[in-house]
């Protein structure tokens, strides 16, 4: 471990020559190189230094239950001495028959089907929407509607229905745009909702899909709105005949303190509302494997069933259905299933724990440079008063040298911790991140005016 003397050089110099880093400006890491962790463990990242971070953004809003959590490991190594990987066309094997259905029993919506990322699950929820209306014989329904500030993955087809400017401009012209809707994350929700509907009234012919994400939006900044807004996107789906894509790739298992977020919009019935697709990522392997599901209704399956191949769902990946991820994905649900000594589940400890991390955040939400403080479940969001530019990428380094990986969004403060945070642990997270804040505040306070936009890289 540390660094490698056999090649002289650190895995940070190396890294930085030979590997090229997501989302980021490669030229940055010239003078801030990245941080090479060797190991981890619970909410710990160990870096070759031998410092202790603790992840307080689940590595990206994918992690749950912390690093190397034994249930996970344990049912990976089992299944890696079973059947490591196999083609799912023509095969198919336990575990993915064992998860498509405890999917389904979660959701009410079945028929899963896979592939490795959230980008994929949005690519075949919009590929499979479009597809079910032209088999049933209206080609013409083949347009999408995202929300404002929507993120849905960067693939040419996800990129199309997400509007986040930075993400998106430089590949516009490759992209097939869909028409981007208020999002009550911003505007009142029935001004929303108005918006919704007139849009449907005039265009529905055309429209396949409306693709959002339950509650929270998390690339715009962790922006959260009323499940009041998923009550009329049912009702007026219904209306217009349009599909209604739940993308839970970030909000789903338990982060805004439901098992999933839709589940939040209850009709006057009684009874949750259930989107046509959910897509599901990130939690799904509780950070450990890369796989994505998109579960659909028996009416969309039904719109595939018939004599002539083209009217199948001809999508493939190389990974679909990838046996260790699925027993990864079984141990996270098995975890979720499971009460402790005292009858509580994962979801009831959250609970205890989120209201215990929003006292210990006090301070913070009643920081005088904290304009606004939301928080929904496991997840808190704090808007700090700053234009500096450099703001999020200082707080950045700032924090990781404090021992917590955080990455403001803009100027946008979060907190998306793994669910297995002690009360010292949070505490630590909770002084940290007010520490933190107010060193860097003090910092680009010293600096002259802003130049430039402020870039919000999630
Ligand atoms: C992360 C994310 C995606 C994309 O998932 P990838 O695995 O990064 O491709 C899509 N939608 C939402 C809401 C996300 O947060």
């Amino acid at each position: 471990m540390g660094v490698d003397t056999a090649a002289g050089h650190s895995w940070a110099e190396r890294s930085r020559q030979a590997v090229w880093h997501p989302c980021t400006q490669m030229k940055v890491h010239t003078q801030f190189p990245p941080r090479a962790i060797v190991s981890a463990q619970g909410p710990w990242l160990i870096d070759d230094q031998g410092h202790r971070i603790l992840d307080a953004v689940s590595s990206w809003w994918v992690n749950l239950f912390g690093h190397n959590f034994g249930p996970i490991r344990e049912a990976i190594v089992d299944q890696l001495g079973k059947l490591d990987h196999i083609m799912l066309a023509g095969l198919t094997h336990p575990p993915v028959v064992e998860l498509s259905e405890r999917l389904s029993a979660l959701t009410g919506l079945g028929h899963a089907f896979y592939a490795s990322d959230g980008a994929s699950a949005t690519e075949i929820a919009l590929k499979m929407s479009a597809h079910s209306w032209r088999n049933r014989g209206r080609p013409q329904k083949n347009q999408f509607i995202g929300l404002q500030g929507g993120y849905h993955g960067e693939t040419a087809g996800a990129l199309s229905v997400t509007d986040i400017p930075l993400f998106r401009e430089a590949y516009a012209p490759l992209l097939r745009l869909s028409a981007t809707l208020p999002s009550p994350a911003f505007v009142d929700t029935p001004v929303a909702i108005d918006a919704l509907g007139a849009y449907l009234a005039a265009h529905h012919e055309h429209t396949a899909a409306l693709i959002l994400e339950p509650l929270v939006q998390g690339a715009a900044g962790m922006a959260m709105y009323s499940p009041d807004y998923l009550l009329a996107v049912r009702r007026l789906c219904d209306q217009y005949e349009v599909h209604w894509i739940a993308d839970e790739i970030a909000v789903g298992f338990g982060r805004t303190g439901t098992m999933f977020a839709h589940q939040q919009a209850v009709a006057p019935s009684g009874a949750a509302v259930k989107p046509d697709f959910i897509c599901l990522s990130k939690g799904l392997t509780g950070g450990v494997m890369a796989l994505s599901a998109v579960l659909t209704t028996d009416a969309v399956y039904a719109a595939f069933w018939d004599d002539r191949t083209t009217h199948g769902f001809l999508h493939s990946h190389s990974y679909t259905g990838n046996p260790l991820a699925c027993c990864a994905a079984l141990a996270v649900l098995d975890t979720f299933a499971q009460r402790d000594a005292d009858g509580q589940d994962v979801l009831a400890r959250n609970a205890v724990a989120a209201q215990r991390l929003t006292e210990l955040t006090a301070p913070l939400s009643r920081h005088p440079r904290i304009k606004a403080a939301r928080h929904i479940g496991m997840i808190w969001a704090w808007d700090v008063d700053t234009s500096e530019p450099t703001f999020a990428a200082r707080y950045h380094r700032a924090a990781l040298d404090a021992g917590l990986l955080l990455r403001p969004i803009g100027s946008t403060l979060y907190m998306m911790p793994p669910y297995v945070l002690t009360e010292d642990e949070q505490r630590f997270l909770a002084d940290g991140a007010l520490q933190v804040l107010d060193q860097v505040l003090a910092e680009v306070d010293q600096l002259p005016d802003a130049q430039g936009p402020i870039v919000p890289v999630p």
